[in-house]
């Protein structure tokens, strides 16, 4: 699932393209439940795609234990993602958005390991992954 897909033009194509749960993380920004992701556990070598568009966002290399229970990187692809400032739930936190998509990812946190000191706490329901052949 890397190739690039085409974006779709309004919200009744993300509705095709999507299911209900990608759907209401992707373009609703809303969250997985917390230790139910696919792709918590995982530990392979390879890059973590955007289940929306298929665009590259962050390579398994910088992925981490953080126990939080969601995907937990300390850097993603260079230009692959946009911060925006979330007000939401009563907290202050940095939202990550697919560059190329706009599709809500997850946020960063400035808990994380070296050598970036990030945390970027991802939905498993926003990723694809691809293994490294
Ligand atoms: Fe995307």
């Amino acid at each position: 699932m890397s190739e690039e897909r085409t974006i779709p033009s309004d919200e009744a194509g993300w509705r095709e393209r999507l299911n209900d749960r990608e759907y209401h993380v992707l373009r609703e920004a809303g969250t997985e439940p917390p230790g139910s992701g696919e792709y918590l556990e995982t530990d392979e070598d390879g890059r973590y795609v955007c289940a929306g568009c298929g665009a590259v966002l962050f390579d398994a290399e910088t992925k981490y234990a953080a126990g939080h229970g969601w995907p937990s990187f300390y850097d993603a692809v260079e230009g692959a993602v946009e911060f925006r400032d979330d007000h939401s739930h009563g907290m202050v936190r940095t939202e990550v958005v697919c560059a190329t998509c706009e599709g809500h990812l997850g946020h960063v946190f400035e808990d994380g390991p070296e050598p970036t000191g990030k945390r970027y706490c991802i939905n498993s329901l926003s990723l694809d992954f691809d293994p490294s052949e």
